[in-house]
């Protein structure tokens, strides 16, 4: 991500986090996958196009990006050490070049 846009969407989380209770930044991830579902099952019966599919990529970003802010993940040793660990698995689970 570039810089100028990533420092605006620390802002912007910084300021959501002020204004919501941790209640309501839940409930908007909880809604934002909800309806990422529903685009990919849109897409594959040919109800939208991929541009819908791409928006609610975009919305799950932005709200994965606040939930973690609001946990403090964001440069947490231990959220990327879980993320190794979850590469690791699923690398296992692929077929080696
Ligand atoms: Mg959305």
């Amino acid at each position: 991500m570039k810089q100028e846009l990533h420092a605006r969407v620390k802002d912007q989380t910084r300021r959501a986090l002020e204004q919501a209770p941790p209640s309501f930044q839940a409930d908007m991830l909880t809604e934002e996958c909800a309806e990422l579902i529903l685009a990919l099952r849109h897409l594959s019966r040919g109800k939208v196009g991929l541009r819908a599919v791409i928006e609610e990529l975009a919305d799950v970003e932005i709200m994965i990006n606040t939930y973690k802010e609001m946990l403090g993940l964001n440069d947490s040793i231990e959220y990327e050490n879980i993320i190794v660990q979850k590469l690791d698995k699923w690398d296992n689970q692929l077929d080696p070049e």
